[in-house]
Parts: structure tokens; sequence; C-alpha cells
């Protein structure tokens, strides 16, 4: 049987195709790619002409199957997205589970991702994070969300898309509190990529004072709530008993 093969590819910067990532894109009988007319100019660059077929989030559960087959009867395939690393808020979670469940043999191409390109050099926490993808584009879904995180003590990572930053800092620092240090990276590995670091109030400033700040592709971190919920609590029992003592006769 042939193997399915999760190949990151780079995040803005040619260079960071790796070259084991060239090697089984050429190799390989077919690629599944989110779009394949952007993965064509990425393959044109390195002279690869693999054969291409589109897998994006309106195809991949009626598409895994026939691609899960295809696998089964010994070819094999890479499957990528645009950028980055497949399934990181990008397309094939269907097709890696089902092939997974199907007993399909695997291999990683590992690479670049946003995320962890942005964690590592935010100089924020880095012994315990999480990934939280996007938040809700609307305003009142997102502040439920930034409310469920609220006591979160872990580093957050968070994508969003540059016409909405304002907005997400505003309401980051209206849940999180002004003071809270965060950070702001865009353009990774490509020309104009800026990391701004600040507390949330500092980066509501620079953010609406500058617009170059929401160009292009943005990862935002947060730093984890520090003050933990469980002291916060025995503070609120000791309120709770000294106003009772205060009521006693
Ligand atoms: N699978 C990709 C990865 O591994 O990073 C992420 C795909 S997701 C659809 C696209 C989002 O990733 C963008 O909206 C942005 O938040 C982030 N992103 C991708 N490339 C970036 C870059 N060069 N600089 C900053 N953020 C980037």
């Amino acid at each position: 049987p042939g193997t399915l093969y999760v190949v990151a590819t780079p995040i803005g910067n040619l260079g960071d195709l790796s070259a084991r990532a060239r090697e089984v894109l050429s190799r390989v009988q077919l690629i599944a790619a989110e779009d394949t007319r952007h993965t064509r100019q990425l393959l044109q660059a390195f002279g690869i002409d693999t054969a291409l077929t589109s897998l994006h989030e309106h195809n991949e559960m009626h598409k895994s199957e026939a691609l899960i087959s295809r696998l089964l009867a010994g070819e094999s395939i890479a499957l990528v997205s645009d950028a980055g690393t497949p399934l990181i808020s990008d397309p094939g979670f269907d097709l890696v589970a089902n092939a997974r469940a199907r007993g399909v043999s695997m291999a990683v191409v590992p690479g670049p991702c946003a995320a962890i390109a942005a964690l590592s050099i935010a100089g924020l926490p880095t012994d315990r994070f999480v990934f939280e993808g996007f938040l809700p584009a609307k305003s009142a879904a997102r502040v439920t969300r930034l409310r469920e995180l609220l006591n979160e003590a872990r580093t957050m990572i968070f994508y969003e898309a540059p016409h909405r930053l304002v907005e997400v800092l505003r309401d980051l620092a209206a849940e999180f509190g002004a003071e809270r240090a965060a950070s702001v990276s865009r353009e990774l590995t490509k020309r104009f990529e800026t990391t701004y670091t600040g507390t949330l109030a500092q980066l509501c400033e620079i953010a609406e004072k500058n617009a170059d700040m929401a160009r292009g592709e943005i990862v935002i971190i947060v730093s984890g709530n520090t003050a933990p919920a469980s002291s916060a609590q025995s503070f609120n029992a000791d309120q709770l008993l000294r106003t009772l003592l205060e009521e006693l006769p």
C-alpha cells in the first residue's frame, strides 16, 4: 500500500520548503491540495510537476474516501494546504482521521506553522500553551469565548483576520484586563515581518494609530492568567467569612 504524507509548506518564504518536502512532493503520485492553483505555483517554483487534486473544507468528506481507496491500492499521496501545516486551521482532518481508521500508512514532513513561529518569537511563556485558532467573527460570540478563557493559565495563541485586529484587541483588553502581556506578529517570514509586544492596552493603542499593524496575516499571542483562580476563591471566602463575622451578634 501507499503512504499518506502530511507535508508542511512555507507561510510566506519559499526558502522554508524543506529538502525533504521537495523530495516527497516530487516522488508521490498525487498531491491533495487546499487550492490547486496556489499549490501549482509553489510546485512550479521548484520544477515539480506532480498531479494535483483539490481537498478543501467543502469536498473533504466526500473526497477522503476516493483518496483512501487510491492509497490502499498502492499510490502514495501528499497532503498540503495553502500555507503552513495541514489540519492546523486548515483542511485535512477528515482524510487523516479516516486514513488512520483504515490502517493507511502515514508519515509527516514537518515544517512551518504560523502559531509556533509566532510563539517562538513572542517572548511570552512557552512551557505550556493552547492553540485557540480563529475567535468567532461576531463580537458577542467572541466575548463569550473570551470569558470561557478568563482563567486560562497557559499562553494562548489566536489566528486573526487583519480587518478585525483592532476590535479583537479591544475585546481582549476589556475581558482579560488592560495589563495582560501579549504580542501581535504580522507577515512572519515575509518582507514586512513585524512583531509588536506589550500590554493589551499598549497593543490596542499601537493598532489604533498605526494601520500597518493590521496589514497582512496576523497571529495574536496572549499570556495566561497568572493570578490563580483558587487564590481568588480563597480571597473571596476570607472576605465572606469576615462579613459574616461582622454580622454575628
Ligand atoms: N495551516 C496554517 C499554519 O500552519 O500556520 C494556518 C492556516 S490559517 C487558514 C491562516 C492564518 O494563519 C492566518 O489568518 C494567520 O492568522 C496565520 N498565518 C499564516 N501565515 C502567516 C504569516 N506569514 N504571518 C502571520 N500569520 C500567519
